[in-house]
């Protein structure tokens, strides 16, 4: 890891961490079986869900943002906790989600629905929200925590999209209920995306009047 990694302080429930009754458990590398005990750096999950099997395929790869074991553990617990606030009585579906900032900090969300469906809002976005209100937004690392027990929870397309705003070397932690997990950055998740780099792009393009435009395979 190049980046030092300050200790994490909670933004918003502090009582919250490290008292979660949430007891921490991984997936065993060849057996499959589960145990408690520290936080993996990653956790080798042996699950092989069918709408999960790609992320089990690939939890070996340990992409180079990711975060210290113990600050793994506390990431995840948090996200854990805020699931608990959910308000989510159309879907029944909570969602947590603990959101690391580049000084330590952790904001954590959760989905907020709405009777008007199309107003809800995912955790993961709820807690990038909250830091950018608070001044922050530069990014370590987000845990997302569902009650899903055979599948990784994985963030929904939009939040992909605002979490590439903030840059792509950052990891995403997606868990099982059991607290096993995979972690992607987030160039993994949405590659080919587009960003705030794209629209500079344009405004330093030189304009070409008159030029046809045809199609060409690149
Ligand atoms: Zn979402």
């Amino acid at each position: 890891m190049g980046r030092s990694s300050p200790g994490l302080q909670a933004a918003g429930h502090p009582a919250s961490l490290g008292t979660s009754a949430w007891a921490w458990r991984r997936t065993h590398p060849r057996g499959g079986a589960t145990f408690p005990g520290p936080a993996p750096a990653l956790c080798q999950a042996r699950s092989r869900s069918r709408s999960n099997s790609r992320l089990d395929n690939m939890a070996h790869d340990r992409p180079s943002c990711t975060l210290e074991p113990e600050h793994v553990q506390r990431l995840l617990l948090s996200s854990r906790e805020a699931k608990k606030s959910a308000y989510c009585p159309y879907s029944h579906f909570p969602v947590g989600a603990a959101l690391l900032t580049g000084n330590g900090l952790i904001f954590s969300g959760c989905n907020v629905e709405n009777a008007c469906y199309s107003l809800g809002i995912c955790a993961e976005r709820t807690a990038i929200h909250k830091a950018i209100s608070e001044g922050h937004k530069d990014f370590r690392a987000i845990a997302i925590s569902s009650d899903l027990q055979d599948d990784f929870i994985s963030p929904c397309g939009a939040c992909r999209q605002v979490m590439r705003e903030f840059g792509t070397d950052w990891a995403v932690y997606m868990t099982k209920a059991d607290g096993s997990y995979v972690v992607r950055t987030v160039q993994e998740l949405l590659p080919a995306s587009f960003g705030p780099e794209d629209l500079q792009k344009m405004a330093e393009q030189v304009p070409q009047p008159g030029r046809a435009w045809v199609p060409t395979r690149v």
